[in-house]
């Protein structure tokens, strides 16, 4: 197939010479200039609609095919391995028209994107400049840039030129895009992370500052002040302390977080680990905890100090939120989810409770519902998520329910060791 250009030349040279023939028969008397010019008319339409229509029926695909010389079965063959690439794949003509789209790119463009200019499939006004630099100065560049509606997207483009070198094949500018915006979202999460821990550490030791330039000055003679003080300090050094041991905790938890733990644990003895721990608070609050139970409860497949920490930082508040009630109740029982057995701990507490809008974000790092109580019963907003991140490794579930004046319901459901380590 010819160029559209080397197709108009043809068309060309017919009208001028039926042009020419037409003026030669008026001349001669063989026509009537009329009807000559008529005749000449109606050719010259005719001929023009002709490459109009043909120009614009050549299918599209076979046009950007011989243009990126892919008409050939090697080509067709790259043509279709182009189509099943995951990322969205652009190619362009000199003029800027888009001649291939992929399929992953036809959710961006459109499906009628080929034949269109660059300008007006694409969005977004730094990726058009790149393609617009590459194509005249065939200089490759690797660009970031973001599409805000309908729901923001982050995206990587690397747009080059592509030369052929085979005679008839015309060179081409591709871009070839990436969605980036889960990693966008990552590192967004990881700089909101160390702003939070910072600012969690920040408080506390501002407290400490304070306090010792008090004592320096004009508190260092007053005992009772001094005493006062320095308790207030101990307390701030604790907070800071416990702050640390649980971005610490998190952090390891997250290191291993795709090594599946081995041992075969007794479920019921980490809780009676923890109810024995707790013992002290309980009798100061007057909370009554029970602990329910089925017989011969099977083994889990866990790390017995990771599901002490699940235990513990369930029950720490139950008791810290859930007081009021009075009441605590850990069960253990069997259970099952997708076929698989597992065994379900609940811990319920009989206190305030949580409305629900507030239960899905329970989860994140430092989410707190009221941010003061929890600082003031000496929580870090860490102890659910460093549950998650547990319960995650062992290919667990985590489930909240709760209801304002109703209380909470922790429930975390973990996979049954193997027989064999039952029977052991
Ligand atoms: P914190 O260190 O603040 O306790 P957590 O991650 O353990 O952090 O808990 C997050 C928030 O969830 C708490 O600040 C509290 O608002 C709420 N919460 C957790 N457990 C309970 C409960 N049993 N009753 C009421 N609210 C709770």
């Amino acid at each position: 197939m010819r160029d559209f250009g080397f197709r108009w030349t043809g068309t060309r040279t017919f009208v001028v010479s039926a042009a020419v023939i037409f003026l030669l028969l008026a001349l001669f008397g063989a026509l009537h200039p009329v009807v000559a010019f008529c005749s000449f008319l109606l050719l010259a339409g005719i001929s023009a609609t002709r490459l109009m229509v043909v120009g614009e029926t050549m299918p599209i695909r076979l046009r950007a095919a011989e243009k990126t010389g892919m008409s050939d079965p090697n080509g067709r063959r790259a043509l279709a391995l182009v189509n099943r690439l995951p990322d969205p794949l652009i190619v362009f003509d000199e003029a800027g028209r888009v001649v291939l789209a992929n399929e992953a790119a036809e959710a961006l463009v459109g499906k009628a994107a080929p034949g269109r200019h660059v300008a007006t499939v694409l969005r977004s006004a730094p990726l058009i400049a790149a393609i617009e630099a590459v194509t005249k100065d065939g200089i490759q560049r690797t660009i970031e840039y973001s599409i805000p509606v309908p729901v923001q997207r982050h995206y990587s483009a690397y747009v080059a030129r592509v030369e052929s070198g085979e005679a008839g094949a015309f060179p081409v500018t591709l871009a070839l895009l990436r969605d980036v915006t889960e990693a966008h979202r990552v590192e967004a999460m990881r700089a909101d992370f160390v702003a939070f821990a910072s600012h969690e550490l920040k408080t506390p030791l501002a407290s400490l500052s304070g306090f010792i330039d008090t004592l320096r000055g004009h508190a260092r003679d007053d005992a009772e002040a001094r005493e006062k003080f320095l308790e207030i300090m101990a307390d701030q050094a604790n907070r800071m302390r416990r702050l640390i041991d649980d971005l610490l905790s998190l952090s390891r938890i997250e290191l291993r977080e795709h090594v599946r733990p081995s041992d075969a644990v007794n479920l019921l003895d980490v809780v009676g680990d923890v109810a024995d721990a707790l013992g002290p608070l309980l009798t100061e609050h007057g909370v009554a905890l029970t602990i329910d139970t089925e017989p011969s409860l099977p083994l889990v497949l866990g790390d017995r100090d990771e599901l002490t920490q699940v235990v513990q930082n369930l029950a720490d508040n139950a008791l810290r939120y859930g007081h009021s009630g009075k009441r605590i109740d850990i069960i253990l029982g069997r259970a099952e989810r997708s076929g698989k057995p597992m065994l379900r701990l609940t811990v319920r507490d009989y206190g305030p409770g949580i409305a629900k809008e507030y239960l899905p974000r329970l989860t994140e790092r430092f989410y707190r519902v009221d941010v003061a109580e929890s600082r003031a019963r000496g929580g870090t907003g860490l102890g659910l998520a460093i549950v998650k991140h547990i319960v995650n490794r062992h290919q667990g579930v985590l489930s909240i329910e709760s209801e304002v004046g109703a209380g909470a319901s922790f429930s975390v459901m973990i996979p049954l060791a193997p027989e064999t380590a039952q029977a052991g």
